[in-house]
């Protein structure tokens, strides 16, 4: 718990899920803000967060959760984005900051670009954290602790707003880095984009199966299949828009990577053993590297 004051005085969350109610979480637990304004979709994602006082005021109306807002956070699947903005925009505070929390970078720069008003300050921002479940339930206040928060300015954007999203970051756990949008896209596409689809692709390819054998790898699923579940089982929306939204970045790894996996194919065909012994001793290092790194987690 930090002795220091509130980053913000008042800060409104839209989207109260697994995100957004972390964030709310940690700046109940640190004081990062004398005031949550919380809207969603639902009035029941509502209701939960006034019940595990998360939120100080909750409304349906975006709009109404924005008004006098020194920082705005959109928490809500990047497919909502043009649409949230068109609901806010007229009620932000002037001088107020926008910021988000999704997991492509371009196109959020793109998108609650539209319509903003020019007095106020643009800072969207990544916190490379998460688990595979969803709702105001899931959020948990330790979930930023030494993890990545990934902050993408866009060109010329307000060096002092972007301070404060840094310090509410810092603040919350995080360690930040400041990266270029498309930079920061570029990178996701490998680290998290790529390992998503091919956990979707292997558990997809499981369950096409006969019945008989699909029974039999659930039960018997420790032998790898068990961690692939685990990330094919991550939201459906979040993760559509991911790919929808980084669609340039995305093809380009997946094209490496079916060069890669059609060389593999050929090293198992034509008995290649030290090839395939060579480029596992060189993955084993790789994973030294994200231990010694501090990476490990088992969310992310
Ligand atoms: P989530 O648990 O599914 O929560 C989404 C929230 O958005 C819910 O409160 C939902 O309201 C609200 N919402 C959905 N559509 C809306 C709309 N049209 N208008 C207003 N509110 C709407 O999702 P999450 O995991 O927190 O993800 C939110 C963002 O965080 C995404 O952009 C994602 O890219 C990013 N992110 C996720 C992770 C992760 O691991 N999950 C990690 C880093 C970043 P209701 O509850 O009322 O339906």
């Amino acid at each position: 718990m930090s002795s220091a004051g509130p980053v913000f005085e008042r800060i409104a969350l839209i989207g109260i899920g697994l995100i957004g109610s972390s964030v709310a979480r940690v700046v109940k637990r640190d004081g990062l803000a004398n005031h949550i304004a919380v809207s969603a979709r639902s009035q029941e994602s509502l209701d939960t967060a006034m019940r595990l006082g998360i939120a100080d005021s909750i409304t349906l109306n975006a709009a109404e959760a924005v008004r006098d807002a020194d920082m705005v956070m959109v928490c809500t699947p990047m497919g909502t984005y043009t649409d949230v903005v068109a609901a806010i925009a007229d009620d932000l505070k002037p001088g107020c900051i926008l910021t988000d929390v999704g997991s492509v970078k371009g196109s959020a720069v793109r998108d609650l670009s539209v319509g903003l008003p020019e007095n106020v300050h643009l800072i969207p921002a990544h916190p490379v954290a998460g688990t595979e479940h969803s709702g105001p339930e899931a959020g948990f206040a330790e979930l930023f602790d030494g993890r990545w928060c990934i902050v993408t300015p866009p060109e010329g954007a307000d060096a002092d707003a972007l301070e404060k999203v840094r310090a509410f970051w810092e603040r919350a756990g995080s360690d930040v880095e400041i990266m270029a949008p498309d930079h920061h896209d570029q990178v996701m596409a490998m680290t998290s984009h790529l390992p998503h689809l091919i956990a979707y692709t292997i558990v997809g390819t499981a369950s096409d199966l006969e019945k008989s054998l699909v029974n039999e790898v659930i039960k018997f699923s420790a032998g790898g299949f068990r961690d692939f579940t685990r990330i094919a089982a991550s939201d459906p929306t979040m993760w559509r828009d991911v790919f929808m939204n980084n669609k340039e970045a995305v093809l380009e790894v997946l094209q490496r990577f079916t060069e890669d996996l059609t060389a593999l194919q050929r090293n198992i065909r034509w008995d290649e053993g030290d090839k395939l012994f060579e480029l596992f001793s060189r993955t084993r290092a790789i994973r030294r590297g994200v231990i010694d790194a501090k990476q490990e987690k088992l969310y992310d």
